[in-house]
């Protein structure tokens, strides 16, 4: 068999909870919270079964689930969509990244990725035959460095990735990051793959710059959600994909011969659930109070933290400590002091060092401390 994807290794998520469970580290890598979910949730998703939604959910997702989001997103970001043409349910953000890029890509093509970069983006692109171009992030605060994109741009590129809020980093995109991309997409008809799986995780009354606030952006984009990270059940794999009605056609195109449909008792259940907004409002402010609490406590150590506005993560420097490459330090922080993270190192095509670790705050307070305490001994 020729590889498609010859480059392509076991994921860092998979080799870290690996370990973390080997030397029973606690597990500050991987992005998964520890805390349960809403128990609402829970109960509204056993009614659906019970009340025997059990079989297959319509190709695009359940109607009343698609008619919520669309409501949702008129009133968090006055997007005006149409449910049965504009939103498909997928099984996780993820796939709806893939799955946008697989419909838009043939191979030759070009997309623009900003390193540090969620690891799945560069392989979906190059098992399309397609070529991923990147583009480091400043290095101070992780921002957009817009000359560099727009000097990436060739007559080949037909996407940019974009990730606000951003994993590993936490930055977020802000009001001059959307003049810059409207520069951009005014040169070239280029696609925006928009992945806002962190929407509702950023902090510090900041505003999600969501694609779906601006109909001239939002034309060209697929904005893919995650039901798993913002109603805290990762393992669900549930989330959604917005896009103009051409772009869902395609899109749907490849989705109904890949998944065809997800799981029908959450679609219902969390239809239900979306009628609290509260819910999804105080996330911010939830996981605000995680980092905050998260910072306080690292504060014993010797690491030095960077500045983390939103998502799961916060990213460390430990010059103070080690002077290992980061890959190196991270497997020896789970084995000898039994705090798994993750080498920021992993987020590059090219594994360079980046003297960096990414920690998950998204954790019960009571495994911060555990966590702390063995990080403050070192
Ligand atoms: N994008 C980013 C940046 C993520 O961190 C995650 C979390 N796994 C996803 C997409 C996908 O989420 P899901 O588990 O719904 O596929
Ligand atoms: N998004 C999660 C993270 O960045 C992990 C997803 C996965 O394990 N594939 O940690």
């Amino acid at each position: 068999l020729r590889s498609k994807l010859p480059r392509v290794g076991t994921t860092i998520f998979t080799t870290m909870s690996g370990l973390a469970t080997e030397y029973k580290a606690v597990n500050l890598g991987q992005g998964f919270p520890d805390f349960p979910m809403n128990g609402k949730l829970v109960e509204a998703v056993t009614k659906a079964m019970q009340q025997d939604f059990n079989q297959y959910a319509p190709m695009p997702g359940w109607l009343p689930l698609r008619e919520a989001l669309a409501e949702k997103a008129a009133s968090l970001y006055g997007a005006s969509l149409h449910p049965d043409t504009e939103i498909t349910i997928t099984p996780g953000g993820t796939y709806a990244i893939y799955t946008a890029l697989t419909t838009i890509l043939s191979p030759g093509d070009e997309v623009i990725v900003l390193e540090p970069a969620y690891d799945s983006y560069v392989p979906n692109i190059e098992v399309n035959g397609a070529i991923p171009v990147l583009v480091p992030l400043n290095g101070h605060d992780f921002s957009v460095n817009w000359p560099a994109v727009h000097a990436a741009v060739s007559p080949r590129t037909k996407a940019i990735i974009l990730n606000s809020p951003h994993n590993p980093t936490g930055a977020v995109l802000g009001e001059s990051d959307i003049t810059e991309l409207r520069k951009l997409i005014s040169r070239q008809d280029i696609f925006i793959i928009s992945d806002e799986v962190y929407e509702h995780l950023i902090f510090d009354g900041k505003v999600h710059h969501s694609m779906l606030r601006y109909p001239d952006l939002l034309e060209r984009s697929f904005v893919c959600f995650s039901f798993g990270k913002v109603y805290h059940c990762t393992g669900w794999k549930l989330g959604y994909c917005i896009a103009p009605a051409a772009l869902t056609k395609e899109f749907r195109k490849v989705h109904q011969f890949n998944c065809f449909s997800c799981h029908t008792p959450s679609q219902v259940g969390i239809t239900e659930f979306l009628k609290d907004r509260e819910e999804y409002l105080q996330l911010g402010v939830f996981l605000q109070e995680k980092r905050d609490r998260f910072i306080e406590l690292m504060r014993h150590t010797g690491f030095s933290l960077r500045t983390s506005s939103g998502s799961y993560f916060i990213c460390a420097g430990y010059e103070k400590i080690s002077d290992e490459r980061d890959s190196d330090f991270a497997i020896r922080l789970t084995r000898e002091a039994g705090v798994a993270t993750i080498p920021v190192s992993a987020f590059y095509q090219d594994g360079a060092d980046q003297k960096l670790l990414r920690f998950c705050f998204a954790k019960k307070n009571e495994t911060l401390e555990q966590a702390v305490e063995r990080l403050a001994s070192l």
